[in-house]
């Protein structure tokens, strides 16, 4: 359903463009793997206030990247949008998107949440924030017990910890961030630590981990904070009644700072629309576009002088964030993918 709408778009677009040379610019094909309601108004007002229409391919980031493979020079896309540093990196190194040089991107994003081009030839940019916490089940766990990322690994918590499969970008870009901290070595023998600990082998999305806090199956995961902002949020009472009994911890406040990761964009390498590829990246830094974005899914925006209003989000605190550059937690996945192999973090 959605190619044949995809493709429809694509022909009217043809029929609407075939005159003026010129009208090309008023395109943009965007490869998105985000599909949040909220970023429906964002491509309007887009179009509405450049007149550039925006046709757009939405997938899976796996998927996506799969497409552009096999599109190669032909590929349509003009701008590639992803989430976390691991895919990411994963779709810079192989050179699909290319640099761009824009003042508004360099004011306004922070140098550590976009990617830098070293020569590459291939860069990308971080347009929101979301944090990888700790959740602990109230009656089981004591907020003392789990302040840190290290402390998964205490004796203390044997056959209470959960978490998603260590291959997810997620916890790879988690796991690589801790590997930059202390040395793959230590790291290592922190993930074998984890893994010593777990309540279960490792299986669902960050939701589930929750959840399976909330009913005791575990005393303590990793989640993304979006998932848990979704659930304060929630229309069902059964949704918040998981919230009510699960604390969260914003972990290694006392030391480096709790991990951070982005959904971000870049230009992609063939992008027939260049120039409104850009604007785009440009719109999306943009104060209005900032709040829709991050917003919408309940993440921060990379701008810090943009307050949204969510108070459900505003009630996780303010909180002293990792400021790894995201290019080096991306590119550390290499060591987390050796790290959770040891591991056995499967
Ligand atoms: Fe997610």
């Amino acid at each position: 359903m959605k190619s044949l709408i995809t493709g429809l778009a694509l022909a009217m677009n043809a029929v609407l463009v075939a005159a003026p040379a010129h009208a090309q610019d008023k395109v943009l094909n965007l490869y998105s793997a985000r599909h949040y309601q909220a970023d429906e108004a964002l491509y309007s007002n887009f179009t509405r206030a450049t007149g550039i229409r925006i046709n757009r391919i939405e997938a899976g980031d796996e998927a996506l990247l799969e497409r552009m493979r096999n599109e190669g020079k032909n590929s349509p896309a003009d701008v590639i949008l992803l989430v976390d540093a691991a895919r990411l990196w994963k779709a810079e190194t192989e050179g699909l998107f290319q640099p761009v040089r824009s003042k508004v991107l360099e004011e306004r994003i922070p140098a550590f949440l976009r990617s830098h081009d070293e020569g590459k030839g291939s860069q990308w940019f971080g347009f929101s924030t979301r944090a990888r916490v700790i959740v602990y089940n109230k009656q089981k766990i004591r907020p003392e017990q789990v302040q840190n990322y290290e402390d998964l690994a205490r004796p203390e918590l044997q056959g209470q910890v959960c978490t998603r499969s260590g291959a997810h970008p997620y916890m790879l870009s988690l796991i690589g961030a801790v590997s930059e901290h202390l040395g793959e070595a230590r790291a290592e023998a922190w993930a074998k630590g984890v893994v010593g600990n777990f309540a279960r082998s490792p299986r669902g999305g960050d939701t589930d981990q929750i959840k399976a806090v909330a009913s005791g199956e575990c005393g303590v995961a990793l989640t993304n904070t979006y998932y848990f902002v979704r659930l304060m949020r929630s229309d069902k009472q059964a949704d918040r009644d998981v919230v009510a009994k699960v604390g969260m911890v914003m972990p290694n406040q006392s030391s480096w700072g709790t991990h951070v990761n982005v959904s971000g964009a870049g230009v992609a390498r063939n992008a027939p629309h260049r120039d409104a590829a850009v604007k785009f990246l440009e719109y999306l830094a943009s104060d209005d576009a900032q709040i829709y974005f991050a917003v919408g899914n309940n993440e921060w925006p990379v701008v810090s002088s943009v307050v949204p209003k969510n108070p459900e989000l505003d009630s996780l605190g303010k909180f002293k964030v990792d400021e790894l550059p995201i290019g080096s937690i991306g590119r550390s996945q290499l060591t987390a993918a050796k790290i959770i192999d040891r591991a056995g973090w499967r």
